[in-house]
């Protein structure tokens, strides 16, 4: 059985003239699946034989509300998202001045194994089909009945270590008939798979890239992050650098502040020498605590001091907010507790 919303517009174009549709059916049932329509019997512009013959070889995939936590702090919404195979994945809702921002889930888990992650925890059961990455967004927004305008892919799992199905995806979710969210609205993080940095450049596609750096040196680095045994920091800053170039977008990075770990004046300096020649942007992270792991974050000061050393050093940083602390908003906190 075939999930409509697996297909791209032209290959649902085609699907349909090849079971004998008019070509115009494409528009009409592009936009219903994406406006959230949960069976073809919604679809009330299609004959009855239409419909009829669409259920043979197709269906409408749905993603279940398992649970779904509101923050009285600042109304960011976390849901934890039943897969029909039963497994689940974790998207929250956060509301910026700008707009509704929606973080998804790539995969179910997560192999790459960063040590202060609660989304590697169990390993990768398996990654999200490109219908299934769509329809938090689809779900979400339907439940919450305002438009989502930013996505940025930051839940559970590697993006890039779902590569084909994440660019179909995009493609779906940026489609005017659709839900036309522009590509300069949607982040990719990564924990740095390199090659497919180069390929996600190749792509042209103007989403921005996050890379989850987490330390200045290889040192460090290899202690907390597995991915960098296999691809080293100057590698990493190489793909950085091709992907601003080709693209045009400039490159942000995530730093977890681990206290003890990464978060000294000494690891500042390194990290602007390394940030400086691309211009990116830092986003500092106090690290949230996970209960399986011994990482502590700093005080405020602390935070606030290393921020400060980076600005001072000409780097462009910030602090992000935390929002959702009462619901433990953080990717893969929620699915490990009901596993
Ligand atoms: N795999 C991708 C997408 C996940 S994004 C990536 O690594 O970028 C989730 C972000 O939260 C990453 O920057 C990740 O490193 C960070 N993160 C994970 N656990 C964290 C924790 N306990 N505290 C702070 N940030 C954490």
């Amino acid at each position: 059985m075939i999930d409509l919303k697996d297909l791209d517009y032209d290959e649902l174009t085609e699907y349909l003239v090849s079971i004998g549709e008019k070509k115009f059916r494409a528009e009409q049932i592009f936009s219903w699946l994406h406006k959230g329509a949960e069976s073809y019997d919604e679809m009330t512009n299609l004959s009855k034989a239409t419909r009829e013959r669409l259920l043979q070889e197709t269906y409408v995939s749905t993603l279940k509300i398992r649970e779904k936590y509101v923050s009285k702090i600042d109304g960011t919404v976390k849901y934890l998202f039943e897969l029909p195979d039963g497994n689940c994945i974790e998207s929250v809702v956060m509301r910026y001045h700008h707009g509704l921002t929606i973080c998804i889930s790539s995969q179910v888990g997560c192999r790459m194994g960063c040590r202060f992650c609660a989304s590697t925890i169990g390993g990768l059961v398996r990654s999200l089909t490109a219908g299934e990455i769509l329809n938090q967004v689809i779900f979400a927004q339907k439940d919450v009945g305002e438009r989502i305008s930013n996505i940025v892919m930051m839940g559970i799992g590697e993006p890039l270590d779902n590569f084909d199905n994440v660019i179909k995806f995009l493609h779906n979710v940026n489609h005017e008939k659709g839900l036309n969210i522009g590509y300069r609205h949607i982040t990719i993080s990564t924990c740095g798979v390199v090659p497919m940095i180069y390929r996600l450049a190749e792509e042209k596609l103007p989403v921005t890239l996050t890379i989850s750096l987490h330390a200045p040196n290889n040192e460090i680095r290899d202690t907390i992050m597995p991915v960098n045994h296999r691809y080293k920091i100057e590698e990493l800053l190489k793909a950085c650098k091709a992907y601003a170039d080709t693209t045009g977008r400039r490159i942000s990075f995530e730093y977890s502040l681990i206290h003890g770990v990464n978060d000294s004046m000494a690891n500042a300096e390194e990290l602007a020498k390394i940030a400086g020649p691309l211009h990116a942007h830092i986003n500092l992270i106090p690290v949230n605590k996970v209960e399986e792991r011994d990482f502590k974050k700093g005080s405020r000061e602390e935070i606030q001091a290393f921020c400060k050393r980076l600005t001072e050093l000409g780097i462009n940083a910030t602090v992000r907010r935390e929002l959702g602390a009462d619901i433990q908003a953080s990717c893969g906190q929620l699915r490990k507790k009901v596993l």
